[in-house]
């Protein structure tokens, strides 16, 4: 029999969210929150062979996942369970401390379900950003800052607005620099942070800054990804090392 494939990182957030909304209640695994995160790991596009593993997820397991906390958990009297993973330490760390970010995240993940695709949908790649907040808003926020028919509008406006498609960090412009074969050529970053993305708003041209390709990279290796103000005061900064 399959075993069930370890925990995410996404998953581990949604866990952890739930972890501190239940607090000290006592719950049993028929709680309603607990076979809801149920529902909607079995929903979420991580595991695409979750089919064949035994109980996916179920309450259970789910259960499970939060005694687990329990034993990195200083607030809690008793010992917890003693097994649990890495990276629900991981996850403990860094997120124990920004309940705030933490609620925010997980918020934003249930908000953005349906336009993830379910398991029909793309399929994350091992290579995608793992990113703070995990890989299903960090997909989601290339997909939307690559959608062709915003993108366009997006230089469209750029361009009849200042007549030329300069990074908004570093003023880079591939058609100064590459001449006719860089004409109308940048990349827009998605500027709602991956925590605040709302599955129920259109994305607007707004939303995205003109950026190029160096630029944009820098941004999305950040941790927790950094703005395009930041990145610029970073560019500007002498280098003091040498
Ligand atoms: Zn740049
Ligand atoms: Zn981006």
């Amino acid at each position: 029999m399959p075993r069930n494939p370890n925990w995410t990182r996404d998953e581990l957030i949604l866990a952890l969210d739930l972890y501190f909304r239940l607090g000290s209640a006592a719950v049993s695994e028929s709680h309603h929150e607990i076979t809801a995160l149920s529902r909607l790991l079995n929903e979420l596009p991580i595991h695409p062979s979750r089919a064949a593993a035994q109980h996916f997820r179920n309450a259970a397991s789910v259960y499970m996942k939060l005694s687990n906390f329990k034993r990195l958990d200083p607030d809690y009297a008793g010992k917890g369970l003693d097994a649990g993973s890495k990276q629900d330490e991981v996850v403990w760390e860094e997120f124990a401390s920004r309940r705030d970010l933490l609620a925010r995240t997980a918020a934003a993940i249930r908000s953005n379900v349906q336009s993830m695709g379910g398991h029909q949908g793309p399929q994350l790649i091992e290579e995608d950003n793992e990113f703070l907040e995990g890989r299903l808003l960090a997909r989601l926020h290339t997909v939307r800052e690559r959608n062709p028919a915003l993108v366009e509008r997006k230089k469209r406006l750029v361009l009849s607005q200042t007549g030329r498609l300069a990074c908004e960090v570093c003023s880079f412009d591939f058609a100064i620099v590459y001449g006719r074969l860089g004409h109308g050529f940048a990349e827009c970053h998605h500027l709602v942070p991956l925590s605040e993305l709302d599955g129920t708003r259109a994305v607007l041209p707004e939303d995205l800054a003109v950026v190029c390709a160096n630029c944009h990279r820098m941004l999305h290796r950040s941790r927790p990804m950094i703005s395009v103000l930041e990145l610029r005061g970073l560019l500007a900064a002498p280098n003091r090392d040498g």
